[in-house]
């Protein structure tokens, strides 16, 4: 594995007060209980790994984070404000929360620019040149500025998942939420979008990432969060997760995917 690049050293970030705090969450797909009392606590800076088995409920949590899953009971709280039900408020704080999915979900039919300025027009009320200039800023960082007036097909896909990177970050997120966001990449694409994530981390963005990416949670993670049926069942930090894991179903889940 090469590991090759500045190490952004997770322990020396400073980090801040509470974030994104979860208490008691219980969520239900009709019978199946895919969340039993989760607690989280994400502090302003921190970057939280969640890793698991497939069906352990890492998809869930994240959307209930953002609102696009309800919760059965127990309280989603963002920069000390309570996940409201509905309406503008909740518009609102889901503007503090960007999320980026494993399947890129761009617009098809936009630009690579338009996908980037649609929110913060539409939803910031930013004008469209303000966007615009943004979105050149946003699309250089992630290094795709070249790319801008292309439609999101004739990406590659590395490239469409830094362009859904942009897209979140351009309405200043207090949280990013990535959920296998290398997942669906070829293997060559994978290094280009985890950098993109490892410089977000440098920079102090406070980040829930699903991932199996043991290289990007030892480089860039404070703590690694390992979900195994609807479950929290272990919390600790990347090295002593991936070296030393204290749960039989985390180490059991470690010996198939190392
Ligand atoms: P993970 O992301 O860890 O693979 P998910 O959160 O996607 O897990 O899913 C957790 C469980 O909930 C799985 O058993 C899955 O089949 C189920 N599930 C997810 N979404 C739905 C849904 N919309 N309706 C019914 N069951 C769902
Ligand atoms: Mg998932």
């Amino acid at each position: 594995m090469a590991e090759t690049q500045v190490k952004p050293d997770a322990a020396s970030r400073p980090i801040g007060e509470p974030l994104v705090v979860l208490e008691h969450v219980d969520k239900h797909f009709g019978s199946l209980h895919v969340l039993k009392d989760i607690n989280l606590t994400v502090r302003r800076g921190e970057v939280v790994v969640v890793i698991g088995p497939s069906g352990s409920g890492k998809s869930t949590l994240c959307r209930t984070i953002n609102r696009l899953e309800t919760i059965d009971s127990g309280t989603i709280a963002i920069d000390g404000t309570r996940l409201p039900e509905e309406g503008r408020a909740l518009a609102r704080l889901r503007a503090d929360v960007g999320m980026v999915f494993q399947s890129f979900n761009l617009f098809a039919h936009k630009s690579v620019l338009e996908n980037v300025t649609l929110g913060p027009t539409k939803v910031k009320g930013l004008s469209r040149a303000a966007a615009r200039t943004k979105a050149n800023a946003l699309l250089e960082r992630v290094g795709v500025a070249n790319q801008a007036d292309k439609l999101p097909a004739q990406l590659s896909g590395g490239q469409q998942q830094r362009v859904a990177i942009a897209r979140a970050l351009a309405m200043d997120p207090q949280v990013m939420l990535f959920d296998e966001p290398t997942s669906a990449l070829d293997p060559e694409m994978i290094n280009e979008v985890l950098d993109v994530m490892v410089s977000l981390a440098a920079e102090g963005m406070t980040m829930i990432v699903v991932t199996h990416e043991m290289g990007f949670a030892r480089k860039a993670a404070h703590r690694v969060v390992f979900m195994d049926g609807g479950q929290i069942v272990e919390e600790s930090d990347p090295e002593t997760f991936f070296t030393a894991p204290s749960s039989e179903r985390a180490r059991d889940f470690l010996s198939k995917i190392l």
